[in-house]
């Protein structure tokens, strides 16, 4: 296997695994088809995605990546699990839906096409990479000066090691067991302070809160367990 830096290819392993079940609805990827509609609407709600170019780190099988094909932008996906981004062609190509995909590292990538983004999406990602700080600091490279960058990723408390990994992986089942490490959960503050690193400025952050008993979630603006949040490239 190829190795890449700030990547922990034991993660990575974990994701070419689901590679095949990213569009099954029922299976235990299901819960980001769920949560698919409330995120694309945070990504969307305030820009023109009209001929906006955007770069979605970390893109999986392509859930986000597609919704934000369909509302207009033009753009391309990379990620390190090759068996996943396999799986996003497909499912693009079966879609008609023409989204530039790329197994290649974003280090490589901010290289090649710095200042060149509109908007650039990272989401459910940093809490998988050894060095989140770095990631988001290539995020910001790739951006132009007024850019738009978004995160979202789970916050470090007791909450949220109880919903998002206990109840998460191992009660409810929304996620495949052993998805996330409760050390490298990322807190909001701490989020704020490497995006500030990175020349990104705090915009506004929202939080995906779920109910178990009508099995939906909502769009809370305050820190919780799963979160998601907006920053501009000075
Ligand atoms: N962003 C998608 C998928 C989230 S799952 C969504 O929210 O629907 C996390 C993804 O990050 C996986 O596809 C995994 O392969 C990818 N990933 C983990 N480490 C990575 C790295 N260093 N570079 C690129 N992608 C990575």
């Amino acid at each position: 296997m190829t190795q890449f830096t700030n990547t922990d290819h034991e993660e990575i392993k974990k994701f070419d695994n689901v590679a095949s079940i990213w569009w099954d609805l029922e299976g235990s990827m299901g819960t980001l088809h769920v949560i698919n509609p409330l995120r694309t609407k945070f990504i969307t709600e305030k820009l023109n995605m009209a001929d906006c170019k955007i770069l979605d780190v970390g893109c999986g099988g392509g859930i986000l990546t597609e919704a934000l094909a369909k509302s207009g932008a033009r753009v391309t996906g990379i990620d390190l699990s090759e068996a996943s981004i396999e799986a996003a062609r497909l499912h693009a190509s079966v879609q008609g839906l023409n989204i530039d995909y790329r197994y290649e590292n974003i280090e490589e990538v901010a290289k090649k096409h710095a200042g060149e983004f509109d908007v650039v999406t990272c989401m459910e990602m940093l809490e998988h990479v050894p060095e989140p700080n770095k990631t988001i600091a290539a995020c910001s490279q790739l951006l132009k000066p007024g850019g738009h960058a978004f995160f979202s990723t789970i916050n470090r408390t007791p909450k949220a090691f109880l919903f998002a990994i206990i109840g998460g992986e191992y009660i409810l089942r929304l996620l495949p067991k052993g998805t996330h490490t409760y050390g490298k959960l990322i807190r909001p503050n701490e989020l704020k302070k490497w995006t500030q690193e990175s020349g990104l400025e705090f915009q506004r952050l929202s939080s995906l809160i779920y109910n178990p008993f009508s099995r939906k979630f909502k769009v809370a603006e305050k820190e919780d367990v799963n979160y998601m949040a907006h920053f501009v490239k000075k």
